[in-house]
């Protein structure tokens, strides 16, 4: 909180209640999966009463038409991400690792501190952002209706991706923003009470099809680490046909700032670092710099704890629960269906009738963005 109170948080739930008013829009929603780990802590029910699908079903009550999860866009992000890793891996040596992107913090510090480094964040888009392209570009021509008359919202757990969403590039499916609007947790919260949903009283609904399946790959984005696990989980099957265990990377688990591992992938010794909190990606940037550390691939989140601890989640003061939120999302992917993103037959009957290939020309124009095509606030004075 800003000390002098002249700072004070946006709240945007008027603009979603007006579209839900609008009998033109069809209002689609995703829910990023650290908002299933927090959003029953302000409401008093435990992680087990507070399961996602009473989100959904609470979104229905609001008056929205479709209800997604983001876990299945985390799933496409490594699709492209993980082949974009090999892809550079059968480039042979780069000075510097590829970074992970799916954080908008860490990708405007990587700009404004080490510009001459954004050209080592993957060019994958966040999930969030792959969603929006997608059900605008895809999902609105299933439906029949014309991509400009869907209202895309994301529920989010992050103050930075009401940034991330009017970014000039972030308008692949061509109709001004492939996001219209970003609503944190805490704003989710706000209207459940506003709305008079008592969260104790719910069922739970399923998501929507054919985009709301997802496996715990997905689930785990929302944990530091999780987009490296999942990743290297989908990389080693892409290499050996053939899946490791499910748990065979969580030595990139944790709650330190910065931690490495080794894998062997492809031959050879993969080397891994993941970061959260920006002190810690300053830390290891500059190892990097200075030559005292070497990776292949790096996961940065800009929150400690990653986006289980983001900065639009639910706060108990002197209280930091991004430890157990996380814990719980890593519980979720223990006991999922499916923990293999390339496993989701969603995803694979996504490429199949639409996208083609991880990487090929339509995959490349809705999930890939280009980082430098757009200025800081500093720079375009
Ligand atoms: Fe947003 Fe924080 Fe997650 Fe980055 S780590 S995407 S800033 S919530």
């Amino acid at each position: 909180h800003c000390p002098v109170g002249a700072l004070s948080e946006r709240d945007d739930t008027e603009q979603f209640f007006a579209a839900l008013a609008n009998p033109k829009k069809k209002v689609i929603v995703q829910i990023a999966p650290a908002v299933r780990a927090s959003w029953g802590e302000e409401m008093g029910l435990s992680h087990e009463e507070a399961e996602v699908g009473k989100i959904v079903t609470a979104l229905k009550m609001m008056g929205v038409d479709y209800v997604f999860d983001t876990d299945f866009a985390a799933d496409l992000t490594i699709m492209e991400e993980g082949s974009e890793l090999l892809r550079r891996l059968s480039e042979g040596e780069h000075q510097y690792p590829m970074f992970t992107s799916c954080c908008p913090a860490w990708v405007r510090f990587m700009k404004s501190q080490y510009p001459d480094m954004t050209e080592c964040l993957s060019t994958a888009k966040s999930p969030q952002q792959m969603f929006g392209a997608v059900v605008k570009a895809y999902y609105a021509g299933k439906l029949g209706i014309a991509k400009e008359d869907v209202f895309s919202v994301s529920i989010m757990p992050c103050i930075a991706k009401k940034s991330e969403n009017i970014l000039p590039t972030m308008n692949d499916a061509g109709t001004g923003r492939d996001v219209d609007l970003v609503l944190t947790t805490r704003e989710f919260v706000r209207m459940l009470r506003a709305e008079h949903i008592r969260p104790d009283l719910l069922e739970s609904t399923p998501f929507d099809d054919p985009i709301g399946e997802a496996t715990g790959a997905g689930v785990i984005f929302g944990v530091t680490g999780g987009v490296m696990e999942a990743a290297l989980r989908s990389a080693y099957y892409l290499v050996n046909g053939e899946n490791a265990a499910p748990d065979a990377f969580q030595n990139v688990r944790g709650q330190e700032g910065w931690r490495e591992a080794e894998f062997e992938l492809a031959g050879k010794t993969l080397r891994v670092a993941v970061a959260s909190g920006l002190g810690n990606a300053r830390k290891l940037v500059k190892a990097l710099r200075k030559g005292k550390a070497h990776y292949d691939f790096v996961e940065i989140m800009a929150c400690p704890g990653g986006c289980a601890g983001g900065g639009g989640q639910p706060i108990k003061d002197g209280l930091e629960q991004a430890e157990c939120r996380g814990n719980h999302l890593y519980f979720l992917d223990d006991i999922a269906n499916l923990r293999f993103s390339h496993e989701n037959p969603a995803i694979q009957a996504l490429y199949k009738d639409f996208l083609g290939e991880p990487l090929g020309e339509k995959a490349h124009h809705l999930l890939h963005t280009d980082h430098t095509a757009w200025k800081m606030p500093r720079e375009s004075e």
